[in-house]
């Protein structure tokens, strides 16, 4: 997109989301199904499409903009300002990546039936990966769920858990394993992508698994798949690609959850900065005094160095690489460093910080999720690390 439509376009959102969204936002304190759950999705939704707007991210025969990852960022960046901004744009978790990947992976007919109601925001859908104990959790290759051939199709059986927006979802995108036993390095294949309809036989949700946020729409559910029969058109992609189908979804969407926070943890920040100018203590205005000053330049490096970081990591990503070591670097980097920016507007604010008097504390509490899912920081570092050394020193001997 030229530079200045794109220009126009982060400014139209951020107009939107100031306007229509944020007032609906913090009067619920984020809280999504308080504000209207699917019928204030589908009500914003109509209205950023009036504002052109709407799905920026896809393909523009389907009713999207066709945005790149780089031009993505200012645009997802302006939404993420307020917790119901990514919704209203049909770019949320899990959709927007679930988009990404039928792009990517869908035959025609699963297109037609999948792809095509889901960007244009006609449905919602879910991401089903992790598992209780003993199954897959920040180890994937710990995966249980099970897909058994049978005539005509796979019986899927296996229980999932954390799977946002599986409440109201119209399909569920499940990993289940087809070859190898758990615990197999993920190198070697074994798990495959079924698409599911949420009304398929077998299908039940257990319980919301109730978390510290309470902006995603749908929630983060525990789902139970008992033989649920898939046909062999409703795989997604080659038997046993799973895996690396995975890795085509989670790169580009760990970046644009760094985005939408981003325009989260700017929101805590211009609100505490807003705050410490306008309030004295101790015979002077707080945003002088150093230590309130050292809290102001940090949020602004962490946010600075979080906003270079995803450029470089999405024009990876446009050139067509997979970019795992800089969507690692950036998703880790970022992760903490919109938590630090959060915890610090708490701080700068005072009890109003801890309060709902102010959006800060609630943006704490949504933010803070981000270090555990996309890969906890812990095992983007251990991937980060392994990458280095087999970089610097060569392949293992
Ligand atoms: C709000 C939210 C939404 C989510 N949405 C989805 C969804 O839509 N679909 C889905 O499939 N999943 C989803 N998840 C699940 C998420 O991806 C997992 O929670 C995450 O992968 C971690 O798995 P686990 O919870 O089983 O933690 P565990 O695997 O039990 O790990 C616990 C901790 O161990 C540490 N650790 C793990 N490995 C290493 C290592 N190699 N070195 C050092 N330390 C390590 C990390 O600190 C980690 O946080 C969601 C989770 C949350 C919290």
């Amino acid at each position: 997109m030229a530079r200045m439509e794109l220009q126009e376009l982060v400014r139209r959102t951020d107009e939107f989301i100031r306007q229509s969204v944020i007032p609906i936002d913090d009067e619920h304190d984020g809280d999504v199904e308080a504000a209207g759950g699917d019928a204030l999705r589908s009500r914003l939704q109509e209205q950023a499409r009036e504002v052109g707007i709407f799905a920026p991210h896809a393909p523009i025969d389907l009713g999207g903009l066709g945005l790149g990852m780089v031009d993505r960022a200012p645009v997802f960046e302006a939404a993420g300002r307020s917790l119901f901004g990514p919704m209203a744009l049909n770019i949320n978790a899990p959709d927007e990546g679930n988009i990404h990947l039928l792009e990517q992976v869908a035959t025609r007919e699963q297109r037609g039936r999948y792809l095509d109601p889901l960007a244009r925001g006609e449905v919602r859908s879910a991401f089903a990966m992790t598992e209780p104990a003993p199954g897959a959790g920040a180890d994937p290759s710990m995966l249980a769920t099970r897909a058994v051939k049978v005539d005509g199709g796979w019986l899927v059986s296996g229980r999932k858990w954390f799977i946002t927006g599986a409440d109201g979802a119209s399909f569920f995108i499940v990993m289940a394993r087809t070859k190898g036993e758990p615990g197999r390095d993920v190198a070697g294949g074994g798990a495959t992508m079924f698409l599911v309809p949420a009304a398929s036989a077998g299908v039940e949700l257990v319980r919301h698994v109730r978390t510290v946020d309470r902006s995603m729409l749908g929630g983060h559910c525990e789902m139970l798949f008992t033989d649920v029969f898939v046909p062999d058109d409703d795989v997604l992609g080659g038997v046993d690609e799973g895996f690396r189908y995975a890795q085509v979804r989670l790169g580009p969407a760990r970046m644009t959850h760094v985005m939408r926070w981003t325009g989260a943890a700017q929101r805590a920040h211009e609100v505490a900065v807003g705050y410490v100018a306008g309030r004295e203590a101790h015979g002077a205005r707080l945003a002088d005094m150093g230590m309130m000053q050292q809290m102001i330049a940090d949020n602004e490096i962490d946010l600075a160095a979080t906003r270079a970081l995803l450029v470089q990591a999405c024009r990876e990503l446009d050139e067509g690489g997979r970019a795992s070591q800089i969507t690692s670097i950036t998703k880790t980097f970022a992760g903490e460093a919109l938590h630090r920016v959060v915890d610090r507007a708490v701080q700068m604010c005072g009890g109003s910080g801890v309060s709902d008097d102010l959006p800060v504390a609630k943006l704490a509490r949504e933010v803070r999720p981000f270090r555990i899912y996309d890969g906890p920081s812990e095992v983007h570092r251990w991937s980060i690390a392994r990458r280095a050394v087999r970089i610097i020193t060569g392949p293992a001997r």
